[in-house]
């Protein structure tokens, strides 16, 4: 399946909540769920009742719209998280936040998860010192991501040493150095998403 590349904010509205997928704007009355909370398309404003699997559908939806992956990845890292030891919901929500491209917006680079992808994919952060520009690249404790020399000087990069933004407690800043360690894989307590990944469990054990 191809990547969605229609107006984001219909996802939002689809969900009937803010994921905060465009950055800024998602913090402004101009925000598409403020103006308009009900689902798009000719029946949106209609209420219906989802059955178990509706709502079920709709919290993997979410988490996927989310961190901005496709459905055959998002299987794949569920079948990862059933394999992994510990609770699959709580280990899929894991793997999802271990994505350099995620790892990249937390420390304050990009507006929207979507920016922080470009910026990865665009070549501006390295792991471990080693060029990676594979958006779910997988991060794993003690990895130190750090912006590539080259781009330093640039102002959207300058944001992250001259004002650092509050990181999650399993990220350690060194903004001086424009780069951030995994200290420890993130728990559910860390992970601020508005997802309950029980549902998404029980879709895909049906
Ligand atoms: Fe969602 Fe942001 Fe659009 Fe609001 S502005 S609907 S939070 S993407």
């Amino acid at each position: 399946m191809a990547r969605y590349t229609g107006a984001v904010c219909r996802l939002c509205r689809r969900e009937g909540q803010k994921l905060f997928l465009k950055g800024d704007r998602c913090y402004t009355d101009k925000c598409a769920i403020t103006r308009r909370s009900y689902a798009p398309g000719q029946h949106g404003a209609s209420k219906k009742k989802l059955s178990d699997y509706g709502v079920q559908l709709r919290e993997k939806q979410k988490a996927r719209r989310i961190y901005g992956v496709l459905e055959s990845q998002f299987r794949s890292y569920y079948e990862k998280a059933e394999r992994m030891r510990g609770m699959t919901g709580e280990n899929l929500l894991k793997l999802l936040e271990l994505r350099l491209d995620n790892v990249v917006y937390r420390m304050g680079y990009g507006a929207s998860r979507s920016e922080a992808r470009q910026l990865v994919t665009h070549g501006h952060f390295l792991v471990n010192g080693k060029k990676v520009d594979i958006a779910s690249y997988k991060l794993s404790v003690n990895d130190v991501v750090s912006v590539k020399e080259k781009s330093r000087g640039s102002e959207r990069f300058k944001v992250f040493a001259e004002n650092p933004k509050t990181l999650p407690a399993w990220i350690s800043a060194n903004p001086e150095n424009f780069e951030a360690t995994i200290i420890a894989e993130p728990t559910r307590e860390d992970i601020d998403i508005p997802v309950n990944e029980t549902l998404i469990v029980e879709l895909y054990s049906k």
